[in-house]
């Protein structure tokens, strides 16, 4: 009799451990399992240099460590699927859950045309969007009691990797090309319990970009090589208050993440509705400024040269140039969102679409419409020496401490340009277009 073979379909989870979907793989097909990755021309096309280099060398890194079986097919899913579980006589497809609006309508085609079942087993979060429902049997609106039954709700332990796994291999293409430093399951539980040793501090120092101290896990996240509860588990064990800011921030994830299961228009329109009427213009050469970091205001411009250069931005940054573009260049907020996802390593549509949202006030707990940033007083606040302005924006660099954040009191800078906007008014004319939608 043919042995019985599990098909595992790799996505957000590219790890071994602490993976539930694997484990219901391997127990399902005796231990023989078959892995594989599909390349989604539709997701692959629309992602930016960062996330292709990374999920790429991902990859490389997870077919290593299953003995290089890892299967990769490029095509539509709903096709190659059911097209290797037929190849390979799978007698089930084991996946860990996708709740974005994509995979969801993805896993249904495929699920219709598969001739074997389709098994969901955990999600890329401790706990599973929409699982979180409030006394009335409703969804959390509002971070805070989201995050309070959050941590009542509670979440289960992390699971090992499979003691002996004996992968199948069928036909591969080749690997996509590509290297992303600290890509791969071992190189972020490494990054992870270095950062942990320092976490104490995070609380206090997460919001200044000039200390660079946060953990940049938002990226081997991204692309699960290590699950939230292994990182819950290790920040229990801590006990300190910056271990407890940094579960909070890991709970914004999910509140985003639960908020898109449950409004997937939410991806590139607004959840409050009122601002649907909100008047914007159209992205031109103040957008291609804002893009290309040269506005006039440091701060913003310090942000968004870091993130062409690396594909990553710290998160108070990430809050002010958001600000700037939807309240002070009065660009709707999906064409910033649009530019983040394809130039950010870490671009996640949920965690993404609905921080946009929150500065932009439209989202469902968002800052108030009428708290707008100022980008020269939040430079001065959160960068007090210019030191995060100077290491981006090296027409800068002979300006000393605070004044970095405001050249044209200390004589301007040699192609540096000069603001693009007059904050003040850029302030009041956004206040006017919200008054208009009230
Ligand atoms: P840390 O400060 O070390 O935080 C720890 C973890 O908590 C992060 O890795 C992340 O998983 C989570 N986290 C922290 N802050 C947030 C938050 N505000 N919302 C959701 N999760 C959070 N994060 C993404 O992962 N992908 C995105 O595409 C993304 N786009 C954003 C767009 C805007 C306009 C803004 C304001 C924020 C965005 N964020 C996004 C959230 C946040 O900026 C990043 O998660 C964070 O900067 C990543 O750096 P870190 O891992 O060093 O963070």
């Amino acid at each position: 009799m043919r042995p019985v073979t599990a098909m595992m379909w790799f996505r957000r989870d590219l790890r071994l451990a602490d993976n539930p979907a694997l484990l219901d793989a391997v127990a399902a097909g005796d231990g023989r399992v078959l892995g594989v990755f599909v390349l989604d021309p539709l997701l692959w096309d629309r992602s930016g240099d960062p996330r292709r280099e990374h999920l790429a060398a991902s990859l490389h890194r997870l077919s290593r460590s299953m003995g290089g079986k890892l299967v990769v097919r490029r095509g539509d899913p709903a096709d190659v699927i059911p097209a290797v579980a037929e190849e390979v006589g799978a007698s089930s497809v084991h996946v860990s859950a996708d709740h974005g609006p994509y995979g969801q309508r993805r896993d249904g085609e495929v699920e219709a045309s598969l001739k074997c079942p389709l098994v969901a087993t955990g999600s890329p979060y401790a706990i599973a969007p929409g699982r979180i429902l409030n006394q009335q049997g409703r969804p959390y609106q509002v971070f805070t009691p989201y995050f309070r039954a959050w941590l009542e709700h509670g979440w289960r332990k992390p699971v090992d990797a499979p003691a002996e796994v004996d992968w199948t291999k069928a036909d591969s293409e080749d690997l996509p090309e590509g290297s992303a430093d600290g890509a791969g399951e071992q190189a972020a539980l490494e990054h992870w319990r270095a950062y942990l040793d320092d976490v104490a501090g995070y609380g206090d120092e997460r919001d200044r970009p000039d200390l660079d101290s946060t953990s940049r896990m938002s990226i081997p996240l991204k692309y699960g090589e290590i699950h939230p509860r292994t990182m819950l588990a290790d920040l229990a064990r801590k006990r300190s208050a910056g271990a407890e800011a940094y579960r909070r921030e890991l709970a914004w994830r999910e509140f985003c993440a639960d908020l898109l299961a449950r409004n997937p228009h939410a991806a590139w329109k607004p959840l409050r509705p009122e601002f649907e009427r909100m008047r914007y213009d159209e992205p031109g050469e103040l957008f291609d400024a804002w893009c290309e970091g040269r506005t006039g205001f440091p701060l913003v411009d310090a942000g968004m040269r870091q993130l062409a250069e690396t594909g990553f931005m710290h998160n108070r940054v990430r809050m002010v140039v958001a600000s700037f573009l939807v309240k002070d260049l009065h660009v709707h907020w999906k064409f910033g969102a649009r530019w983040f996802m394809q130039s950010l390593r870490d671009g996640d549509l949920a965690s993404n679409s609905l921080n946009w949202q929150w500065v932009a006030g439209c989202g469902a707990d968002a800052s108030p419409y009428f708290r707008i940033f100022n980008p020269v007083g939040q430079g001065v606040k959160f960068d007090p020496d210019g030191t995060y302005v100077r290491r981006w924006v090296p027409e800068l660099r002979h300006l000393d401490s605070k004044a970095a954040h405001e050249p044209w009191k200390h004589g301007g800078a040699d192609d540096y340009p000069d603001p693009v906007v007059d904050h003040a008014e850029a302030r009041r004319e956004a206040l006017r277009r919200y008054d208009a939608i009230r």
